[in-house]
């Protein structure tokens, strides 16, 4: 029996969730597969970043952020915090609750819009069809005017390292240890492995990264990158650059990692290994060989700029195609799609998608770093403002990092953001809108923030790319 739908959305994270309720809100007759199952095996939709990724990553870097604050803060401004320990088993409670709150809301939120929610696998046949299998192995198919792909990405895994499950672990093994490990190994210095490593750091673990490259975090703005890379190591991460990891052996109930960097060869025991080098779209299994959707040369499904794949009425958003694998790049994608199938003609700005690192300070930007903008031959003014001289700052006791606004000298156009600092986070999102609006630094200095308030850094540094900043001294022009 073949089921008819308007739209089927393969996959139901954030790319895939957003494409089917949007769908659904334009008058779709649409149903979402997504094969993702809970550790008591219900359907958990949300994919990656619900169960195993920001937000999971998230409820651990927050609790452990506190328990740093009371441990080693609390006393500078005037709060007695004795005997002060963590409950790794109560944290992972809770962020194991936070998960299935949001995973259920996920399938509410399916429920309200009147989205067909299949539990189970999809597979994309030729002429729009799609296989459907349930859990419990029973074979449907649907038939759609349009299918989504969104079947996300999975963790990489590298021959010299490979996981057990038990003391090498990927990063969603990372987000359930129920002890703190004593020595714990990072393979990779990015994204993953700096907000994983700091999590098991501020716990008590003695955290070891281990980067291939020779840079700290290429792509974020070079300033903003060596800064957090002093602060990072004076936190007590013990980042080695440069160390390529070649072999690992498990002896008993540790794993001894071989690396290799300028000066040779070195060997360490780790108690945990983490292995966080990077992810890679998940297509294995998706794509009949007549479906008509091509993979690139890296693996990703092809697609351009409107997430078409080049078959008629499929499309592909999320981690498994192009561009940064961010939630919210594949979240933008999904509804664009579906709008576009709406006929709508939307656009996802690529220029504008933030980057953030949840680390703490946290690192945000949106826009090319300086290095990047002088390499393509743009003329830019800067303005920074440190946040040691942040009113706000100084009263939060968090001071570390700096606002750094790049603009167009002709224009005065804002090309670029990045922020290392207290909740970079939030701060970013005035960037992102002001990018949107293509504004001016002038534009930003012209508007008024309400003070105390971190945001003022954004004002002065935009203050700044004028020589104008009124809380420190401008470079003379
Ligand atoms: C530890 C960690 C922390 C992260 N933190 C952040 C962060 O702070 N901010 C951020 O923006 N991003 C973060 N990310 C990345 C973010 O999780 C991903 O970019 C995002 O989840 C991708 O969304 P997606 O919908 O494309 O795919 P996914 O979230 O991977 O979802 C894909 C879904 O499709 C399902 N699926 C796959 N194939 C099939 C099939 N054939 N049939 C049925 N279902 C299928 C999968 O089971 C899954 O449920 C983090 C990732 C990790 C691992």
């Amino acid at each position: 029996m073949t089921t008819q739908y308007d739209v089927v959305v393969i996959g139901a994270g954030p790319a895939g969730y957003h494409a089917a309720i949007r769908c659904a809100q334009l008058g779709f007759k649409t149903a979402c597969i997504d094969k993702s199952q809970d550790a008591d095996g219900a359907p958990a939709p949300g994919g990656t970043c619900l169960n195993w990724g920001c937000i999971p990553s998230k409820a651990l870097l927050d609790a452990s952020h506190k328990y740093v604050e009371a441990r080693d803060h609390f006393g500078d401004i005037g709060i007695t915090a004795k005997g002060v320990t963590p409950d790794v088993p109560k944290m992972i409670e809770h962020k194991a609750g936070i998960v299935k709150k949001l995973t259920g809301g996920v399938a509410g939120l399916f429920k309200a819009n009147g989205v067909a929610h299949l539990a189970g696998s999809g597979r994309l046949l030729a002429n729009r069809k799609v296989e459907f299998t349930d859990f419990a192995g029973a074979i449907q198919t649907l038939e759609a005017a349009s299918v989504i792909l969104a079947p996300g990405s999975v963790p990489v895994e590298i021959p010299p390292t490979p996981m057990d499950g038990d003391v090498v672990v990927d990063s969603t093994g990372a987000l359930e240890f129920t002890a703190v490990p004593k020595r714990l190994g990072v393979i990779g210095a990015g994204v993953i492995g700096l907000e994983l490593g700091s999590v098991w750091s501020r716990l008590g673990s003695e955290v070891t990264l281990l980067e291939a490259l020779d840079d700290f975090l290429p792509m974020a703005d070079r300033r903003v990158a060596g800064d957090a890379l002093k602060i990072f190591k004076r936190q007590g991460l013990d980042i080695r650059l440069g160390a390529r990891v070649t072999a690992s052996e498990r002896k008993g109930k540790k794993v001894l990692v071989t690396y290799k960097d300028g000066e040779g060869e070195h060997q360490e025991s780790f108690d945990k290994l983490i292995v966080a080098v990077g992810r890679r779209p998940a297509t294995e299994g998706l794509l009949a060989q007549d479906s008509g959707v091509n993979l690139d040369e890296r693996g990703f499904i092809y697609v351009n700029d409107l997430c078409e794949t080049g078959a008629p009425g499929i499309y592909a958003v999320g981690d498994a195609v192009r561009g940064p694998m961010l939630a919210h790049k594949g979240m933008e994608e999904g509804v664009m799609v579906a709008e576009r199938i709406a006929g709508k003609k939307p656009l996802v700005n690529y220029d504008a998608v933030p980057s953030v690192i949840y680390t703490h300070p946290e690192l945000a930007w949106v826009g090319p770093s300086e290095d990047v903008l002088k390499q393509r031959g743009e003329k830019v003014k800067v303005g920074t403002f440190p946040f040691a001289v942040s009113g706000r700052a100084l009263a939060a006791n968090d001071t570390d990092g700096f606002v750094k606004i790049i603009a167009d000298e002709a224009t005065d156009r804002i090309l670029a953001v990045h922020v290392l600092g207290p909740q970079a986070s939030e701060l970013i999102a005035q960037a992102v809108i002001a990018l949107e609006f293509a504004a001016t630094a002038e534009d930003l200095a012209l508007t008024m923030f309400a003070h105390p308030t971190l945001s003022e850094a954004m004002h002065e540094a935009a203050l700044g790319v004028h020589g104008h900043a009124i809380h420190v001294a401008n470079r003379r022009r």
